[in-house]
């Protein structure tokens, strides 16, 4: 038997171990101290698109991206030094680079051998972008809601308040709209649930339209909904809430032949340095919403009105 464990560690020779790598369904990469590529296999150049022969002797950054080489050289070199072998299922993402330049997601299980006399790392490269994409679609369900696309209530709350912390560190004010549409239960009754549910999906598309990347649509109850509007400050989330009410308003929808209007009412918050929590924010938001519904409705409040009204 020429291969033999010593120390627990794996002592081969690069003939020997070929036929035994070639039979993987995964990629395996020998990596020696210097970083240098001294063996692979053939599912390696698969999942890379390189020759074989290029990747032999190429520089293990080759299939790195370029993001994570600085810090990949590092673990390497920590590695080489205290070897602590890794298993598969690692709780981190790990990624490497095709010749293409496109990122492959993969899970890495690293183990110390000797080859040819010369202790080296092992690795075995797993594609793991099935996997991958599934805990991403699994992830984004959880956090959706499946009719309007929104980000749901359990979303909101925490973004809201990791916002609240980034407003503590940054000063970078936000603001949060939330609106309810009115006499709802009408609507349903009128035009069916389903007549009802075409007025929130299209609303929502439209408002999705309207903000920008960093701003986030919650749907958080059945006909209520919330923005958060990093970096806007309290004025500015009015005028926008302004523009979706006219917007909402001028809109027109149509179950079979007849066509009808929704209006919403909308309550505008702003962080302040004296909120402990984010309840705070949706607290006032949700005061300045039902001020607006006392008010008739299919109008915009903002919190500044309410601390005015209850000061007069
Ligand atoms: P107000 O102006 O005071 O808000 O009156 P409203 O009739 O809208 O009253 P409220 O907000 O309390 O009622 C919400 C209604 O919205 C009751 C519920 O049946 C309906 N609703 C909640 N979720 C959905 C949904 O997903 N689809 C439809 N079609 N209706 C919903
Ligand atoms: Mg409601
Ligand atoms: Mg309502």
């Amino acid at each position: 038997m020429p291969t033999k464990k010593n120390n627990n560690q794996l002592v081969t020779t690069s003939e020997h171990l070929l036929p035994f790598i070639e039979s993987l369904p995964d990629a395996v990469v020998i990596v020696n101290a210097d970083h240098k590529i001294v063996l692979v296999n053939s599912r390696t150049g698969e999942m890379f698109g390189y020759p074989v022969d290029v990747l032999k002797g190429a520089d293990l950054m080759t299939i790195i991206p370029e993001l994570h080489r600085g810090k990949h050289r590092q673990k390497v070199d920590a590695y080489f030094q205290k070897p602590v072998n890794r298993p598969m299922g690692a709780q981190k993402r790990f990624s490497g680079v095709r010749a293409d330049g496109t990122e492959v997601p993969v899970d890495i299980m690293i183990n110390r051998i000797t080859l040819d006399g010369v202790t080296v790392a092992m690795a075995l490269i797993r594609d793991v972008t099935y996997q991958r994409e599934l805990e991403d679609r699994l992830t984004l369900d959880s956090l959706t809601d499946e009719m309007t696309g929104f980000y749901n209530r359990k979303h909101f709350k925490t973004r809201l308040e990791a916002q609240r912390s980034g407003f503590l560190r940054s000063g970078l004010p936000t603001s949060v709209i939330m609106f309810d549409f009115d006499h709802f239960k009408h609507i349903n009754d009128q035009f069916g649930h389903a007549g009802g549910d075409i007025v929130l999906v299209n609303v929502a598309s439209m408002i999705q339209k309207e903000l920008r990347p960093l701003d986030v649509g919650c749907r958080i109850g059945g006909e209520e909904f919330a923005i958060i509007l990093p970096n806007t400050n309290l004025e500015s989330a009015v005028a926008f809430a302004e523009r979706i009410r006219q917007h909402i308003e001028r809109m027109e929808f149509r179950v079979e032949e007849r066509r009808f209007h929704a209006t919403v009412t909308l309550g505008v918050a702003t962080f302040s340095s004296m909120d402990r929590t984010s309840d705070a924010i949706m607290k006032r938001a949700d005061e300045a919403l039902y001020a607006g519904k006392a008010a008739g409705r299919n109008c915009v409040v903002s919190q500044d009105a309410l601390t005015r009204t209850e000061a007069d």
